[in-house]
């Protein structure tokens, strides 16, 4: 048997190692160090945002956006059906109410359309809206920020999967009064674990790494006026992040690569077809995801998992899980059609030519059987 080829698996740029090795010279394990700040200077300079916060994970990003947004008990927020959880788990942790939006199939994310047409029918507004580049792809970000400057709505970018793309000619998570950023396992980039808050307004920055630190008023003993959180990164961690830093261009470059390959492989069979990039756009193809014809998604992951390749089916939409079965939407069945159709398929920058090529054969035999 092959080895398993996973659908995004941990790719070292070879200098993490040395830099973990310089925090353990200085021991600043903890508190703390200068990889945070390193760390947050790279996604700074990368990105082009204004202010950077590291954290232990994308959703407490989320959570912190939020947090001092002012978003609390019984305010209503908007958000992307077709997400991944971690989207939207801190809306519920503020005790807001998640309202959700579906998809168009011209980009797979959520409709300026139907996010118009929400705010300009609803009785409450909502405080805000967040929305997800998924699969690592752009939403239509300029329309949905003009939108949302217009009915007076903050807007957060979950761009948990898409840290490298880029919409005319800025990058996802700037557009926004904040963004996000994960280094989760799978992520383009990981830390292992770890996340990113950015916005342009250094402030709101502040206040955020205020919350992030158990909220501690500047006093020696320790004064509290709020409560916080302990969401920080770690030095450790972050040195990890600077590492994975000096090859993210390598890293899109290489997931794009992929996916060409399995759209010259795949891309003339009729029965499938691919996640779209925007006019203007380039997005990171973090996942390459592709739709097939009723049922056929089915097959082909058994099919790939029998040649010990994963795959998987494409997030379930936020409306259709039971966890949300009582909360507003305004669905058009775009998201419900793509995942009972799609997969993301294995994208491991880690994977040759070879690989897609064997991945693709097994494809076509198992939708021409
Ligand atoms: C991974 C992910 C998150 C959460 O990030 P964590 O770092 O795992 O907390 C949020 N939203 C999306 C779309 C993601 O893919």
């Amino acid at each position: 048997m092959n080895k398993r080829i996973f659908l995004s698996s941990p790719h070292m740029s070879g200098s993490e190692l040395g830099y973990i090795g310089e925090v353990f010279e200085s021991n600043y394990i903890a508190p703390l160090g200068e990889y945070v700040n390193k760390f947050e200077d790279n996604i700074k300079d990368y990105t082009g945002a204004g202010n950077a916060l590291a954290v232990t994970n994308g959703t407490a990003a989320i959570h912190l956006a939020l947090r001092v947004l002012g978003i609390g008990e019984g305010d209503d927020v908007l958000a992307s059906s077709f997400t991944f959880i971690g989207s939207v788990n801190a809306i519920l942790y503020q005790g807001a109410n998640p309202i959700f939006i579906d998809s168009d199939f011209e980009s797979w994310n959520l409709s300026p359309k139907l996010l118009n047409k929400y705010l300009c029918e609803c009785e409450k507004k909502p405080k805000a809206l967040i929305v997800t580049h998924l699969y690592g792809q752009c939403a239509d970000i300029e329309k949905i920020a003009d939108i949302c400057r217009f009915h007076g709505v903050y807007l957060i970018e979950d761009a948990a999967e898409s840290l490298g793309a880029i919409y005319n000619g800025r990058h996802t998570g700037t557009f926004g009064d904040f963004g996000i950023y994960s280094f989760n396992g799978n992520k383009i980039l990981t830390t292992s674990g770890g996340g990113m808050l950015v916005s342009s307004n250094k402030e709101w920055i502040e206040k955020a790494k205020f919350y992030s630190t158990q909220a501690k008023e500047p006093f020696i003993h320790y004064e509290h006026n709020e409560y916080g959180y302990n969401y920080r990164m770690s030095n450790v961690l972050a040195a990890i992040g600077v590492g994975q830093m000096e090859v993210i261009e390598d890293r899109v470059a290489k997931k794009r690569e992929i996916f060409g390959w399995y759209k010259e492989l795949l891309g003339n069979i009729e029965e499938i077809s691919f996640m779209p990039e925007l006019e203007n756009t380039r997005g990171n193809r973090w996942l390459t995801a592709l739709v097939f014809q009723d049922g056929d998604h089915k097959k082909v992951m058994k099919a790939l998992e029998d040649i010990n390749v994963e795959s998987r089916p494409l997030w379930k939409p936020m409306h259709m899980q039971p966890l949300f079965k009582d909360a507003k939407r305004l669905v058009d069945g775009t998201s419900e059609e793509l995942f009972s159709k799609g997969l993301c398929l294995a994208s491991s920058t880690t994977m040759s030519y070879e690989d897609v090529f064997m991945i693709s054969q097994k494809i076509k035999e198992t939708i021409k059987a």
